[in-house]
């Protein structure tokens, strides 16, 4: 399909959506996140050439939130490689995001690395050997060089939000604590947790970033390996089986691509081979994921013939 017949497709989807008023809830228990404009909707698309499809606010930011475990993930592989899965397990969860029970079950090794006390024990590894600003540093640094945009920040005051709130996740990391899963002050570790989920970028930012794993590990700009094509086929199977948590199921089910939600209302999704998507609704589901970014994903995996099961 051409470039302008891609970007057909994404144009009808966002106007067929914009009329939309089953949104779905914006989430509040980030104070700062609440205040965001229910009615916004972007979304973008990078196909295998490097062309851009992009539609309504796609290039308006927004809290990346847990879309930034993707890459956490990805750097972390990077530092440890396979040791990363002595501290953290590969099978989906089953549970709420922020989930307290199944951490007790599995003796403080949480489920995946997509799930909030994953994500947590993988900044931890990032942040070993560093001070909480460098290893920030690193993560921003990593978001920037991928999207080939240094306009990329972090909006403070969503990060401060959460850390003065985020009672749930000092649980959890304390309760990994306890159990010597973390390495670093638990103040530490969740600083840095706070800060890489309070990235703001756009529709069209986070489809660059996603490229790589659209490309079997490769920068298509310029060629170069940001990871071995076996990573990035395992991140994208991670993607798959856990990025919407206990919603990871229907999401396969309806849109067949590796996806990572956020409670910012993104999704970065991946047509391996062919695109890297990026679509935000504020509006949540019951199981924190955009109830618009993934009907849009459904109706674009559809009409372009994109889902990874044929
Ligand atoms: N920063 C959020 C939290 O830890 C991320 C959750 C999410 O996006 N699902 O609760």
């Amino acid at each position: 399909m051409s470039a302008s017949q891609l970007q057909r497709v994404v144009t009808e989807i966002a106007d067929e959506l914009r009329t939309r008023t089953d949104r779905g809830t914006v989430a509040s228990y980030i104070p700062e996140l609440a205040r965001v404009d229910a009615k916004s909707f972007g979304l973008a698309v990078i196909d295998r050439d490097g062309n851009a499809a992009v539609a309504g606010d796609a290039d308006e930011p927004f809290s990346i939130q847990s879309i930034s475990k993707v890459f956490t993930l990805t750097l972390a592989l990077g530092k440890a490689g396979d040791r990363l899965w002595k501290r953290v397990g590969r099978e989906p969860s089953g549970t709420a995001f922020n989930s307290i029970v199944q951490l007790e079950y599995e003796k403080g090794i949480p489920r995946n690395p997509f799930i909030n006390a994953g994500a947590i024990a993988v900044t931890d590894l990032i942040l070993s050997g560093h001070q909480p600003k460098e290893a920030l540093g690193e993560i921003l640094r990593f978001m920037r060089f991928l999207a080939d945009d240094h306009s990329i920040g972090i909006d403070e005051a969503v990060a401060a939000s959460e850390q003065r709130t985020g009672y749930r996740n000092f649980a959890l990391a304390n309760y990994m604590k306890s159990y010597g899963v973390l390495e670093n002050p638990v103040d530490f570790t969740l600083g840095v947790y706070f800060h890489h989920c309070a990235i703001a970028m756009s529709c069209r930012q986070l489809a660059m970033a996603g490229r790589f794993l659209a490309r079997s590990g490769r920068n298509p700009a310029t060629g170069h390996a940001v990871v071995p094509p076996e990573r990035a086929k395992r991140i994208n199977a991670i993607m798959l089986m856990c990025g919407h948590y206990d919603g990871s199921g229907e999401f396969a089910y309806r849109v067949g691509l590796p996806g990572k939600s956020g409670v910012g209302g993104g999704i970065l999704a991946i047509a391996p081979g062919t695109a890297s998507i990026a679509v935000w609704s504020p509006g949540l589901d019951v199981t924190g994921n955009s109830r618009l970014g993934q009907l849009a994903l459904e109706l674009l995996s559809k009409r372009m013939g994109w889902s990874i099961f044929g």
